[in-house]
């Protein structure tokens, strides 16, 4: 289903998922007006705490699914592995933005590397691995190093495994679980960028400043605004961006995580979703991605992407949460923690802020 017209201030909009993406979505939609309604199978889903309604339910429950799609005028989620019979289930009772089709090829690196190359988006080499033969193969052809990823239920580089110039195939193919998956060239980056991109019903788009992004042992660690780097590049990561939300017909907020190398920008994973790499945007720009997500869901206009502050993002990263008073007591510092009871590694339990004035 397409909406024909805004949803009216008061609307529920349902949000499958429960964490901190969810709770910050809810967040922002209340500032609007907007309610919702969190729909997880976990019962202390972080995003509960903030939500106007709640079901605690399996992914698979078709009547919970059901119920859920009557009391709700719209749907999005907040992580990309909604299982693809859910989404195709409630788009065809409500409206579900993203929409299935873009859950599909965000969800399957293989499907995603081929959209993307097929948009004349550059990506790094890669190969379909289904078995060990396939695997000799697309080293054969793409070379070492590179890295073997499942197709599937990747994230924070799990189900990742790099095959370096002395590695054993095999090992790494027993590494990954021996499920479908690609090869990748690896890419000798200098950089890693996001760019957060919001595009409506009606086509508009809008694209964010692009953060620059440290990763930690594969988990975001900080993201800077602005990154540095020569404007050719920036405007051809924003240009990327919004040529994928094109080709995907997209509404939503939309997360394409990218490499620079020198002045080439190549695109290695789409997020169908808000993104961690944009969580600066609540402080450093007078609209957030989270605002942004629910507008383009309820089909409101769009606002700008103007950004007030120069900014980095830290993400606090399990036990790094016990700082949370000296960070409370730090000038310039604004903390969000997500109301998650246990503090375990590498768990995602909040992030901070740290503004400084814009310069440029
Ligand atoms: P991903 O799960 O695909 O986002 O990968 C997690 C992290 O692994 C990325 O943020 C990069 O730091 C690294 N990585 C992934 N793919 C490649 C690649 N093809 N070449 C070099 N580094 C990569």
């Amino acid at each position: 289903m397409r909406l024909t017209q805004p949803l009216p201030p008061n609307s529920t909009i349902g949000i499958l998922g429960g964490g901190q993406l969810g709770r910050m979505l809810a967040l922002a939609g209340a500032r609007l007006g907007l309610k919702s309604h969190i729909f997880a199978p976990e019962p202390d889903s972080p995003a509960f705490q903030v939500a106007a309604a709640r079901t605690i339910a399996s992914y698979q429950d078709l009547k919970a699914l059901e119920e859920f799609a009557k009391s709700v005028d719209a749907v999005t989620y907040e992580f990309e592995n909604v299982p693809g019979e859910t989404a195709g289930f409630l788009e065809t009772r409500t409206m579900l933005a993203p929409s299935a089709r873009i859950l599909q090829i965000a969800q399957d690196r293989l499907a995603e590397k081929h959209f993307l190359r097929e948009q004349g988006i550059a990506v790094a080499p890669f190969a379909a691995v289904d078995d060990e033969t396939s695997l000799h193969q697309a080293i054969e052809k793409i070379g070492r190093p590179a890295i073997l990823k499942t197709r599937r239920f990747g994230y924070d580089g799990k189900g990742q495994f790099k095959i370096g110039t002395l590695a054993k195939p095999d090992a790494a193919w027993a590494e990954i679980g021996k499920v479908p998956a690609i090869l990748e060239g690896f890419v000798d980056f200098d950089k890693e960028i996001s760019v957060i991109a919001a595009r409506g019903w009606d086509g508009r788009a809008v694209v964010y400043d692009v953060p620059e992004n440290e990763h930690r042992n594969h988990i975001l660690y900080r993201s800077v605004v602005p990154a540095t780097i020569p404007s050719t590049v920036e405007k051809k990561a924003r240009d990327i961006a919004i040529a994928i939300a094109s080709g995907l017909d997209y509404a939503g907020v939309i997360g394409v995580e990218m490499f620079v190398a020198g002045n080439e920008v190549l695109v290695n994973e789409i997020a169908p979703r808000v993104h961690n790499s944009g969580h600066w945007t609540i402080d450093a720009c007078y609209i957030s991605q989270f605002e942004q997500h629910m507008r383009a869901v309820a089909g409101w206009p769009l606002g700008e992407p103007v950004r007030h502050s120069d900014v980095t993002m830290t993400n606090l990263l399990g036990d790094d949460i016990a700082h949370w008073r000296k960070l409370a007591a730090e000038p310039g510092a604004l903390l969000h923690l997500y109301g998650k009871a246990e503090a375990r590694q590498g768990r995602k339990m909040g992030h901070v802020n740290r503004l400084t004035p814009r310069q440029g």
